[in-house]
């Protein structure tokens, strides 16, 4: 079987779970990554004092008895736990981002690359980033990346254009607060707050999962008041959830630690209904939690699909 020089756009879990299977059958990986290190939307975020606060997901839940298996692979490294409160739900010890930089050991990452677009050559496909810089031509390449960003990228003659136009994402705003004591001590797991800012929104405040340092908690907006809020500066959007925090903790104490974040593309509408596609002719493949759901376990579903196909795909070249 040739060895296939193999690019993947995105170290989030869809991205790295396909990678795994390739890496297995002997190709050559590459992943290249905007930020500055693997995670996506399982990553981590840590104040200087030590909080820790898991900013995309915080915990995940398993349905499939294929997921169950690779989650107890992560069990017994010990890189995760069941939340004491519910235990159908794992979090992370040292944080979400430790399952993508697990699942990263053995890959080559290019990491601070925004891959900006990609030239179909007769053999080949070449990827450049956003500077117009080439980093190499490659024998496939996956992108493994939200839909909006999968659509911008994607050559316009390829026919996985079609498929992915109609998928739409939504933002969310999240907030990450830091307490130096414990506070909250009513509800020690987390919990699930409605906020009357909006009539027909709802906040999600998360005690952040093994977090050792004083209290921390993610809230995350709600979808309609994160719509009206989209282009307002962090600092605006601390302003406005801080009294939300503080009412919802009972405390009037102020946080040592904000800071927000947004996802421009944090959960699909109405996922693409199949877990991967694969275009042959331009040597591009597609995956991502949006073509099958907006959790944990649809990323490594999508990537599982995807790594397996390719492999299978590539050996019969
Ligand atoms: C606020 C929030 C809360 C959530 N809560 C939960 C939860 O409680 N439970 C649950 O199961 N799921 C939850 N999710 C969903 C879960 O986080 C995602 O389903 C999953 O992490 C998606 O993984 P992915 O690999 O498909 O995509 P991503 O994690 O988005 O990975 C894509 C990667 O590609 C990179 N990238 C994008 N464009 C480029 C480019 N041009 N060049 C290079 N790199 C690029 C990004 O930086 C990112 O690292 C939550 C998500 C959010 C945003």
């Amino acid at each position: 079987m040739a060895r296939t020089s193999v690019a993947i756009v995105g170290a989030g879990l869809a991205g790295l779970t396909a990678a795994q299977h390739l890496i297995a059958a002997g190709h050559d990986v590459t992943v290249f990554e905007k930020s500055r290190g693997p995670g996506g939307r399982m990553s981590t975020r840590r104040t200087d004092v030590g909080q820790k606060f898991d900013h995309g997901a915080a915990h995940f839940g398993v349905a499939s008895e294929a997921f169950a298996a690779v989650v107890q692979t992560w069990l017994d490294a010990d890189l995760i736990r069941p939340r004491d409160a519910h235990p159908s739900l794992y979090f992370a010890s040292a944080g979400m981002s430790s399952i993508c930089r697990h699942l990263s050991q053995s890959l080559k990452i290019v990491p601070q690359v925004r891959i900006h677009s990609l030239v179909h050559h007769d053999d080949s496909i070449e990827v450049f980033d956003d500077k117009q810089t080439s980093h190499g031509r490659f024998g496939h390449v996956i992108l493994a990346i939200p839909a909006p960003q999968t659509r911008e990228i994607l050559p316009r003659e390829s026919h996985l254009q079609q498929a992915v136009r109609h998928v739409h994402m939504q933002p969310r705003w999240v907030g990450m607060f830091g307490f130096t004591s414990l506070v909250g001590t009513d509800r020690p797991d987390f919990f699930v707050t409605h906020s009357n800012l909006h009539p027909d929104d709802s906040f999600e405040i998360i005690r952040s999962a093994g977090n050792e340092v004083g209290s921390a908690f993610v809230v995350q907006a709600g979808r309609q008041w994160t719509q009206g809020h989209l282009e307002r500066e962090p600092s605006d959007i601390i302003e406005l959830l801080t009294p939300i925090v503080c009412a919802a903790l009972h405390t009037d104490q102020l946080p040592n630690f904000s800071y927000a974040h947004r996802w421009r593309y944090a959960f699909v509408d109405e996922p693409l209904g199949t877990p991967c596609l694969v275009d042959r002719d331009h040597r591009i493949s597609i995956c991502g939690d949006w073509c099958v759901g907006w959790n944990v376990e649809a990323a490594w579903q999508s990537g599982d699909a995807l790594g397996r196909l390719l492999v299978d795909q590539f050996s019969l070249d």
